[in-house]
């Protein structure tokens, strides 16, 4: 196959380090939601590139060779997961949590884990310790 067709179907990945962690800051939602509310904010997509429902079911978002739109400053090099909830989340979702950031950094050797607030203090999302439900970061 001629490489500009081959390119076109599987874009090159962008070089990806960081895997933040945000919370919906609501107790309800899907990547259908979400993708409404960001864009009636006017951004072409849902910013998130993972929605972990509560029931632990996780829906694609944005493409991972997109860069984000979840973390000011750091969405070049990063994956943005979101949970679904406010202050408290489930069990089901904290094991896909750790199932997906998995995988991931099988993909993405060397790949770190971080809350959203580790990149901004004025955010307390996603109002749960991500180095203590997935190991060390
Ligand atoms: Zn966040």
């Amino acid at each position: 196959m001629p490489p500009p067709i081959a390119s076109s179907i599987a874009p090159p990945m962008r070089r990806i380090t960081r895997h933040i962690i945000h919370c919906s800051a609501s107790t309800f939602g899907d990547v259908a939601e979400i993708r409404r509310w960001h864009l009636a904010r006017g951004w072409r997509d849902i910013g998130y590139h993972f929605v972990i429902r509560r029931d632990g079911e996780v829906e694609v978002g944005r493409m991972l060779p997109e860069i984000g739109a979840h973390c000011e400053g750091f969405n070049r090099d990063s994956i943005g997961t979101c949970l679904i909830g406010d202050q408290t989340f489930t069990e089901a979702q904290f094991t896909t949590l750790r199932r997906v950031h998995a995988l991931l950094c099988q993909q993405f050797p060397g790949l770190t884990a971080h809350g959203h607030r580790d990149f901004n203090p004025h955010k307390t999302c996603p109002n749960f310790q991500v180095s203590t439900v997935l190991g060390k970061a």
